[in-house]
């Protein structure tokens, strides 16, 4: 939402420690420069943007491109 990035944080979850994402700014600076206080597991946002690369980025037409692009220099 502020344009800061991901922050990696923990806490007990049960007897396991779990990792999430959460807004840096939030968490450094406070709700005065970002009131985001949401937080992801780390394993579903990775899957979010591994699928998004998976399915944007990999498509086979932009890597052709980018594949022609870098044979051209
Ligand atoms: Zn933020």
């Amino acid at each position: 939402m502020c344009g800061a990035s991901f922050y990696p944080t923990s806490r007990s979850h049960g007897r396991e420690r779990a990792f999430f994402y959460a807004c840096s700014a939030y968490h450094k600076r406070g709700t005065a420069v970002c009131g985001n206080s949401l937080s992801m597991r780390i394993e579903r946002v990775d899957d979010a943007v591994l699928q998004t690369l998976g399915g944007d980025v990999l498509r086979s037409a932009v890597v052709m491109a980018f594949s022609m692009e870098s044979l051209r220099r």
